[in-house]
């Protein structure tokens, strides 16, 4: 069998990995995708394994949510079988520092232990999600301990956004996004079966009822029995250029931006971070591993938000001053000599209904996945294995049928939880960046005028009876998101 992966991202690298794991010496893998990786998620990611602290409130109450909860959970429980399969794999061709490594707890570049920090920089959205990851650990078994924020190693917040709570979970940790890219395209290389293809997909020829092949940037087209469309973000703009007469949902852009930074005097051993908050993950430090010789004083700060119809190339002033200004008020304020080593810019696959697309289309021979929005880099030993089992025609979960590429954009939220939600992120957003509202009637006055404001945009575009999703509001309020889905299965 031949099968053509389309992206070069961590879901195409750990998809083709299970493959040849799998191969015969007939079968051929061919991976396309260019070697710079631009606005490649994986590469901006904080690349944290995180599932309890991801958990905002209400976040687990539909039974879609809770089995997406539940692959999360089972992806986190493989991390370690995982890296050191990938270790095995990649022996001698590995980059210099993953050969001294023994995967998790060796010291390299992933490890576990979170610290969820409850603080005051924002508003009370922080502890109503702080007090869901409370309950769910608990409901869920899952080890973990309260702890004094003063006993956080390296976590000095200013005053007036110190942590009031926090809490130590052990089995969620985090990678360097980097050298887990390195070092699949290392150990992929040991396999005779898998070729890499340093171009870009332009379109997929599709005759009759199936693909049969992929134009390429360099004017080749290439031709396979299966193919994986896995370029993130890109998707749509792929299949819109390809002409293919199915119908999948829009992903669109969530820029991202995170910040490595040296810091000498106050380096990380773990995770610090806040719960969800204001459209977006919070502020967070992780530790940068970047080789065993090296001083362990690299941390990555993350990650901005802003959801775009196209791609963008480039970070933002107002995300780096925040990200920077956060990571100095919320984690350290001794982050204020530290040094800024890069900016990364990262396109998160975001869907229209914000869960993500896994399966294989009406077009029998074209398999897809993408939408993993905030969690694909921590899905990915999961979702590797269920890709393979569909390309290999295995029987998998009847539920992921509730992430069917051609699905009809799911509609979870009711119109008054999703106005409710929103208000909530917007207000957090604004105590972010600064509101301090006067005394008196300031805060509802806003409160009211933004319920006004998204009423009728519910209205304008035909939601009754469902909910936009928080952060697609502007992707509706400006027409790029379908709100007729007749067309859809
Ligand atoms: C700032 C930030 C922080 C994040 N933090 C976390 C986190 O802590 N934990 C977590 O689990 N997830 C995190 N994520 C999300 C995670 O990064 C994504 O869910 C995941 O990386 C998506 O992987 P992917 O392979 O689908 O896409 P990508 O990593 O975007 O890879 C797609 C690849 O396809 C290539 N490509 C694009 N178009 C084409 C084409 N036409 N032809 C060929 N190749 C193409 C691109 O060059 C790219 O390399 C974060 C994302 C961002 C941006």
């Amino acid at each position: 069998m031949e099968t053509v992966i389309i992206g070069n991202g961590i879901i195409a690298l750990t998809t083709a990995f299970r493959l040849a794991k799998r191969a015969s010496a007939r079968d051929l893998i061919t991976i396309i995708g260019p070697r710079a990786r631009a606005g490649s998620a994986t590469r901006a990611a904080g690349a944290m394994l995180n599932s309890f602290a991801e958990i905002e409130k209400g976040s687990l109450d539909h039974e879609i949510d809770m089995f997406r909860f539940e692959l999360s959970h089972l992806a986190g429980r493989m991390w370690p079988r995982f890296e050191n399969e990938m270790i095995e794999a990649g022996a001698s061709c590995l980059p210099l520092g993953c050969r001294k490594c023994s995967g998790f707890g060796g010291g390299g570049c992933v490890d576990t232990g979170t610290y969820v920090v409850n603080n005051t920089a924002a508003d009370d959205l922080d502890d109503e999600n702080y007090d869901a990851i409370v309950d769910a650990l608990e409901q869920f078994d899952e080890p973990f301990r309260h702890v004094s924020p003063r006993d956080i190693p390296n976590y000095l917040p200013e005053q007036k956004a110190r942590a009031t709570r926090a809490l130590y979970i052990e089995n969620e940790g985090w990678f360097n996004p980097k050298l887990i890219l390195e070092k699949l395209d290392n150990l992929l290389k040991r396999f005779p079966q898998v070729r890499f293809v340093d171009a870009e997909a332009q379109r997929l020829l599709k005759t009759g009822k199936v693909l049969t092949g992929v134009v390429l940037s360099n004017g080749e087209t290439l031709v396979g029995d299966t193919y994986l469309l896995a370029t993130g973000a890109t998707v749509t703009d792929l299949i819109e250029k390809s002409d293919l007469g199915i119908d999948i949902q829009r992903i669109f852009y969530g820029v991202g931006v995170s910040l490595e930074i040296r810091s000498r005097d106050f380096p990380h051993t773990k995770v610090i971070r806040t719960p969800n908050r204001g459209l977006a993950c919070g502020i967070y430090s992780v530790p940068f591993f970047r080789d065993p010789d090296e001083p362990q004083d690299h941390i990555l700060i993350g990650a901005t938000n802003f959801i775009s119809p196209t791609p963008y190339n480039y970070g933002r002033l107002t995300s780096v001053e925040t990200l920077m200004k956060a990571a100095m008020e919320q984690i350290n304020v001794n982050f204020y000599k530290a040094d800024l080593v890069g900016i990364n810019v990262g396109w998160r696959p975001t869907s229209q209904d914000g869960y993500p697309l896994i399966g294989r289309t009406s077009i029998s021979n074209l398999v897809v996945c993408t939408g993993t929005k905030r969690d694909g880099f921590h899905l990915s030993p999961l979702l590797s294995e269920i890709l393979a089992n569909i390309i290999h025609g295995d029987k998998t979960d009847e539920r992921l049928e509730w992430f069917h590429p051609e699905r009809k954009p799911l509609r979870i939220l009711s119109r008054e939880a999703a106005i409710e939600k929103s208000i909530k992120h917007m207000m957090s957003a604004a105590y972010q960046h600064g509101f301090t509202p006067s005394p008196g009637g300031l805060t509802r006055q806003i409160i009211e005028s933004h319920k006004a404001n998204l009423e009728r945009l519910h209205d304008d575009v035909g939601a009754h009876d469902w909910g936009i999703p928080p952060d697609m509001l502007d992707m509706y309020r400006y027409g790029h998101a379908k709100t007729d889905l007749r067309q859809n299965k």
